[in-house]
């Protein structure tokens, strides 16, 4: 008998179109002739709006590749949405038929933990992260405060919260002169819970770090700060559980000034260049730094780690992690695998195989 996945997909960030490409590409893999005979999807959509569907209309959108178009909710419609989502997870009937969960969702509500939780309080096997791993992975401030711990080399920063920011006049400058002195110019101000570079600033002036807080603490109550570094940009895969493995090294180049989301999401406006034109020392030290960083946070299954290389001096700082990274046919993550001997179809396999060994271990 088929085991029975069910794709989780769609969500309220704004990688909502990323999930469904993501999704498709999985759905896709899970059901190619390699794995013929194995799977069976039980596509669920999460709506713009929050609201979660089981059955035809998930499935329409995983077809067709493109969101539910949806009326702008009203906070009446807001408060129904909430009811259904509750009784969509009472419902027995769509839910308790999933064998094993494939979560596609990324940032908040998806890629942070609480989805996780959901799916560790109904006791079935999930892809990827539990709670911990997840939520570490997301908060930019714990996560650095996890790598620190691990000894993994990172840029200098500073973790505020949006008390701070929206602080009385007379504090605030203190913290801008503060951080300016600390950090210098460039820096990037960052909400420490997004992903896909949204509200992230880089800046170079006290005008540009004042609007630039302010901005990411519309996003967020926890805010980081870095000192900007000019350097390539590696990613590296890694796949497992408690004994995870490294793939090959990826970089992305751009024109833009920074990976920003823009750049990330419009074609051709970055490279992934695979391998990475690094030297085989450098791509050993990233793959020992991206399965420290697996380990610190507490990740499991999947995750991209990323880094900054500083050519001229050979330093080499991390970045972060990314619990579920971008899963498309043109994503680093599963073209990383590919380059290192496990296809698209494989992969999904694994990941499957590593959330029922996880499982399995823990009940
Ligand atoms: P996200 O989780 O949204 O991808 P990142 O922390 O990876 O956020 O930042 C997005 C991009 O911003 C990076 O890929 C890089 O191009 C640029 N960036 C972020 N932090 C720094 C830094 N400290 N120095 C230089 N560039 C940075
Ligand atoms: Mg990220
Ligand atoms: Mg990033």
């Amino acid at each position: 008998t088929k085991l029975r996945v069910g794709l989780l997909f769609g969500g309220r960030s704004g990688e909502h179109e990323v999930s469904i490409s993501s999704a498709r590409a999985i759905a896709r893999a899970l059901t190619t002739e390699q794995n013929t005979g194995k799977y069976e999807i039980l596509p669920f959509y999460i709506q713009k709006d929050g609201r979660w569907l089981a059955g035809d209309v998930p499935q329409q959108v995983l077809e067709s590749g493109t969101p539910l178009q949806l009326p702008t909710t009203s906070n009446e419609q807001l408060s129904v949405a909430k009811t259904q989502i509750l009784s969509r997870w009472q419902s027995p009937s769509q839910v308790a038929e999933v064998d094993v969960w494939f979560p596609v969702l990324h940032g908040p509500n998806g890629e942070d933990g609480t989805i996780q939780g959901l799916l560790t309080l109904m006791q079935v096997p999930f892809v990827g992260s539990g709670v911990l791993g997840s939520a570490v992975g997301m908060d930019k401030i714990a996560m650095k405060t996890a790598f620190a711990q691990a000894g993994l080399p990172q840029v200098k920063y500073k973790a505020l919260n949006r008390a701070q920011v929206w602080s009385n006049p007379c504090v605030f400058p203190k913290l801008c002169d503060e951080i300016e002195a600390t950090l210098g110019y460039p820096c990037f101000v960052k909400p420490a819970n997004l992903g896909s570079s949204v509200g992230i600033a880089k800046v170079r002036s006290p005008q540009e770090l004042e609007a630039a807080l302010d901005n990411a603490a519309s996003y967020d109550r926890r805010i980081i700060v870095e000192a900007g570094v000019v350097a390539r940009e590696l990613e590296c895969a890694v796949l497992g559980n408690d004994s995870p493995k490294a793939s090959i090294v990826g970089e992305i180049t751009y024109a833009s000034d920074f990976y920003d989301y823009e750049t990330k999401y419009t074609e051709r406006k970055a490279d992934l260049l695979i391998p990475a034109p690094i030297s085989p020392a450098v791509t050993r030290q990233i793959q020992e730094m991206a399965l420290q960083a697996f380990i610190a946070v507490d990740a499991a299954g999947l995750a991209r780690v990323d880094f900054f290389y500083v050519e001229a001096t050979g330093e080499i700082f991390i970045n972060e992690i990314n619990t579920l990274p971008g899963f498309t046919a043109t994503s680093m993550y599963p073209l990383l695998w590919a380059h290192s001997g496990v296809s698209f179809p494989e992969l999904v396999d694994r990941l499957i195989q590593l959330a029922l060994e996880r499982h399995s271990a823990f009940s």
